[in-house]
This record gives C-alpha cells, sequence and structure tokens, in this order.
C-alpha cells in the first residue's frame, strides 16, 4: 500500500520535535508521502524549509482563515514569493471559519478572495478549510470563478458536511478530503458522502496532529502513520479491495497536485 498523506502540519510542535522518527513511522506503515500545510507566515516559511529537507515531501502555503485578520499586501508578496519555491504544489489552507471568530467574517471573505486571486495567479490548486461556513464559502468561490475565471483544482479539507454538500461540491468539479473523523462512530452523515464520492475525487489526509482516527483516537497526537486506519476504514465503506483503493486515491492526489 502507498499513501500520500495530503494535509499535515508536521511544523507544529508536537510533531517537528521528532520529526525524522515521524516521517519513519510513516513510511513504515505505507504513507510515503506528505504535503505540510501553512498556516500563517512562520508556518509558512517552516513548511517550506521542511519539504526541501525530505523527498516525497511538499508544502502548501497559505493564511488560515483565524490569522486571516492579519493578511495584508505585504502578506500577498510573501505568498508569491514562497509559491515560486518548486517544493509548494498548493495555496492553502484557506478559507472561512465561523465556529470560532479568531477573525470577523470580512476580513476573512477578503483574505480568502486574495489567496484565490493568487492561486490562479501562480496556476496552483487551493486548499479549503471550511467550517460552518458552507453556503458563503460557495459564494466566494463562485464569485471569484464568474468573475477571474476557472482556478487549477479546489479540495475541501477535512470534509465534515452531509451528502448533499458533498454533491454540490463534486458538481463543481471540487474535490474531497477526507480525515480521520470519518472513522468515528457518530460519523454516519460523512460516511454516506464518503460512499458516493468517486475515488477520482477523493483524497485522504490525517490534518495531524489533530483528530487521530479510530481504533487510535485516544492517542493526543496524530501523525501521518496513523492515515492507514482511515485508507482501510473508507474502502471498506465502498467494498474496495484496500490496496485498489489506496492505489486510486494515490493516483487522484498525485495528478490533483501535479506530483512526479
Ligand atoms: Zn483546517
Ligand atoms: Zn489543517
Amino acid at each position: 500500500m502507498e499513501l500520500i498523506d495530503t494535509h499535515c502540519h508536521l511544523t507544529f510542535e508536537q510533531l517537528a520535535w521528532e520529526i525524522d522518527e515521524v516521517v519513519q513511522r510513516s513510511i513504515a506503515a505505507g504513507v510515503t508521502g506528505w504535503i505540510t500545510v501553512g498556516t500563517d507566515s512562520q508556518e509558512n516559511r517552516k513548511a517550506v524549509e521542511l519539504a526541501e529537507r525530505f523527498e516525497n515531501m511538499y508544502a502548501a502555503v497559505g493564511i488560515h482563515p483565524h490569522e486571516a485578520k492579519d493578511f495584508t499586501g505585504e502578506t500577498i508578496d510573501e505568498l508569491k514569493q514562497l509559491a515560486a519555491n518548486e517544493k509548494v504544489v498548493a495555496i492553502g489552507e484557506t478559507g472561512l471559519d465561523f465556529h470560532y471568530d479568531f477573525s470577523n467574517e470580512s476580513d476573512q471573505k477578503r483574505a480568502f478572495a486574495a489567496q484565490l486571486k493568487i492561486a490562479r495567479e501562480v496556476n496552483l490548486p487551493v486548499i479549503i478549510h471550511c467550517r460552518e461556513a458552507f453556503a458563503d464559502t460557495m459564494d466566494v468561490l463562485e464569485q471569484f470563478i464568474r468573475l477571474e475565471g476557472k482556478l487549477r483544482g479546489v479540495v475541501f479539507h477535512c470534509f465534515s458536511g452531509t451528502a448533499e454538500q458533498a454533491k454540490t461540491i463534486l458538481d463543481y468539479g471540487f474535490y474531497i478530503y477526507l480525515t480521520g473523523v470519518v472513522t468515528f462512530k457518530n460519523a454516519g452523515e460523512i460516511r454516506r458522502a464518503a460512499e458516493m464520492v468517486p475515488t477520482d475525487r477523493l483524497m485522504l489526509e490525517t490534518d495531524c496532529p489533530y483528530m487521530s482516527p479510530e481504533p487510535m483516537r485516544k492517542r493526543k497526537i496524530n501523525e501521518p502513520a496513523l492515515m492507514i486506519h482511515t485508507a482501510q476504514h473508507v474502502a471498506r465503506l465502498k467494498d474496495m479491495d484496500p490496496t485498489d483503493f489506496a492505489e486510486a486515491v494515490t493516483a487522484t492526489s498525485r495528478s490533483f497536485f501535479g506530483l512526479g
């Protein structure tokens, strides 16, 4: 089995202090590629540096909606500069999060739209963080595409919506990421969505150090190696052989991010 963890935060302190071991355990488990995702200026720089250290490790650079209040013209220049690095394969995570109000709605929308514009300019796909903001997120995307034209690719990370929302995402030609949340007992609605999303639109992520999948949910610090539990769970849901399933989602990930 060969999987790619397409959304992890390997620069966060819970994992960064033992990154060599984290990577070794991941490879031993069959998770042999990683996209480490930035959330603010400092994490973006760290993500690119880390990706440069490891083969098959890539970075995404973006400003998380929680940090949107600090988004300035300088941030735009910085993101464009980092995006020129060959290890940077996406802009994100960006989007809207109305669960917490670390940044207000208008700052979040402004930072989100600005990052879509960067993604278009540098021709990279976008990783969307969307929490309790589905309609507004779709509005921003729809408006952007109407005014500025198509984006190279859009993926909704940590999908935790309904099967109906998943269908809307697919209808727009966008992609869906599943985390370990799909393995949780109370995740019936997400499982229905997972059953429906075809593997050529589906990718897996840990979002580690958060959200360890069952049966490892008690582990406070999630890591890429544990993504195999999510893979096995979703393969079962889809009534697919785990190896075939892994091959399919890995192929989707490679083509979506243009990985070699
Ligand atoms: Zn997120
Ligand atoms: Zn994340």
